[in-house]
């Protein structure tokens, strides 16, 4: 369900900062009303069979990957990210629809005696009322599907707010709910560019139960103290610094490839993204000019020719953050490898980087930078570099290369993240749990445990 709202405002093409299309500006009245109709929605959508809730799920799929192409366009323009990265993420958004319609059928209680036997214990699973949503731009589609699908499965009904820069592709998917059968009300997207007020707003409802967080860890920080005003559930997707690690037993072309892959998905804009490169000295100079080669042959362009490979970031704010980080580095004695400058505009476009022998003290290593730059650091013994991945504040996902895959294992027990990719550039699967420790979140989206985060577990005690 869409609202109307008195003003608009522009989205902008970040290829060429043209004027796409406008949408709503949804403020706090609009919250209320998105709150009643999730109120007035929520009976009949929770008394529909799970089997009635996962057919609409199910052909929610079916109709997105039947406009792939589609809506791989529409990411492209608003988010900028090249063609082959948007039908990526149009598939890997659409599974989330079909893996939470197969989830659905299938949430499971618990009966059993107490040890004294003297209770029957009965344990059941009911669904945890209106949820907010609220999502990022870098994957319009994903992180959307993510956290619609599982509350849907199991009868919440939700509002989803995503981000001001990548309205379209929200809109397109409720869209596309609607056609799937989804009733009126049990998902409203408000679009906004004030979300403080309106997220605001939408936490102060009673009706309201659950939060759900797909952004930076600063502002995810700040909603989780609104949110214990009225101590909501809350799941909390929140910002990375991932480490990736090249042990000296690597095959160097094995974890180039993998390299590409974590730092350059979505031109670096990724939770996921690489953010540091340790690399054993014994092959540092090769991997270093292997890694170098490759990002100097990537294309970088706007995503409407489909022989890019990197398209711009998303805004100007972007480019002067990556901008700065790299200075900073190179201030204090990084060498550029390639890349390093950004080009005039029009349009948010940052080259493909490489730089060498980052000091330990460089904001780069411990800041988000998102976008296309790979900072390498030399080490020589294994403890040192788990050290070294181990000391942020973050804990999303951490690379680890080696051809041990024993050591490689013993090793990914020591690195503090929710997520450890072996031998892989790419962790996210909708059929496995994706969260960070630390200050990278709380809650798994993905996997079954994903489905219980929109489960409330009620437990009757009882003798018969
Ligand atoms: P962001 O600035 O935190 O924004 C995320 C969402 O929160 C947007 O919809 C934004 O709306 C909204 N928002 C901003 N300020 C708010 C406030 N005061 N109250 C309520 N909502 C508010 O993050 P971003 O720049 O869009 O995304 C990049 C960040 O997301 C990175 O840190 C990245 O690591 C993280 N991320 C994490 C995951 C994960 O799964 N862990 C996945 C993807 C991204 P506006 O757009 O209108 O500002």
């Amino acid at each position: 369900m869409t609202l109307t709202a008195h003003a608009h405002f522009d989205v902008i093409d970040p290829a060429d900062e043209s004027i796409i299309s406008a949408v709503p500006d949804h403020g706090p009245a609009d919250a209320d009303h998105a709150v009643e109709a999730a109120r007035s929605a929520a009976p009949a959508w929770r008394a529909l069979s799970s089997r009635e809730r996962s057919d609409v799920l199910l052909r929610a799929f079916d109709i997105m990957m039947s406009r792939r192409d589609e809506l791989a366009a529409l990411i492209s323009r608003e988010n900028g990210k090249a063609r082959a990265d948007a039908l990526a993420e149009v598939t890997y958004a659409a599974e989330y629809f079909r893996w939470y319609a197969e989830e659905a059928v299938r949430v499971r209680g618990e009966h059993f005696d107490n040890p004294t036997g003297s209770t029957k214990v009965l344990v059941s699973h009911e669904p945890v009322g209106i949820c907010v949503l609220v999502t990022p731009w870098n994957f319009p589609a994903a992180m959307a599907t993510r956290k619609i699908g599982p509350a849907l499965a199991v009868g919440c009904t939700a509002i989803l707010k995503p981000a001001a820069e990548t309205p379209l592709t929200a809109l397109a998917i409720a869209d596309i709910l609607e056609e799937a059968g989804l009733p009126d009300g049990v998902l409203t997207v408000l679009t906004t560019r004030s979300a403080g007020p309106l997220v605001d707003r939408l936490l102060e409802h009673d009706d309201v139960r659950m939060l759900s967080f797909t952004g930076s860890t600063e502002v995810g920080r700040h909603l989780l103290e609104r949110a214990s005003r009225r101590v909501l559930r809350t799941a909390m997707e929140l910002g990375g610094n991932a480490p990736f690690l090249v042990l000296g037993d690597t095959d160097v072309d094995a974890a180039v490839d993998g390299a590409l892959l974590a730092k350059m998905r979505n031109g670096g804009q990724a939770c996921t993204a690489a953010n540091r490169f340790y690399v054993h000295d014994s092959i540092y100079d090769a991997f270093a000019d292997a890694l170098t080669e490759r990002m100097r042959s990537l294309h970088v362009g706007p995503a409407s020719d489909a022989t890019v490979d990197v398209g711009p970031l998303v805004n100007a704010k972007s480019v002067s953050k990556v901008r700065e980080l790299v200075e900073d580095a190179v201030q204090r004695g990084a060498r550029v490898l390639t890349g390093g400058e950004a080009p005039d505009g029009p349009g948010f476009f940052y080259p493909p980087t490489v730089l060498a022998d980052v000091p330990a003290d460089a904001r780069i290593l411990h800041e988000e930078v998102f976008g296309p730059v790979a900072p390498l650091v030399r080490f020589s013994s294994e403890d040192e570099a788990v050290a070294a991945a181990n000391a942020t504040i973050y804990g999303l996902v951490s690379y680890l290369y080696t051809d041990d895959l024993r050591k490689g294992l013993a090793i990914a027990g020591r690195l503090e993240s929710g997520m450890v990719a072996l031998n892989r550039g790419l962790v996210s699967d909708p059929a496995a749990p994706f969260g960070g420790v630390k200050e990278s979140g709380i809650g798994r989206e993905g996997s079954t445990e994903g489905l219980h985060e929109y489960l409330e577990t009620k437990y009757v005690a009882t003798n018969w």
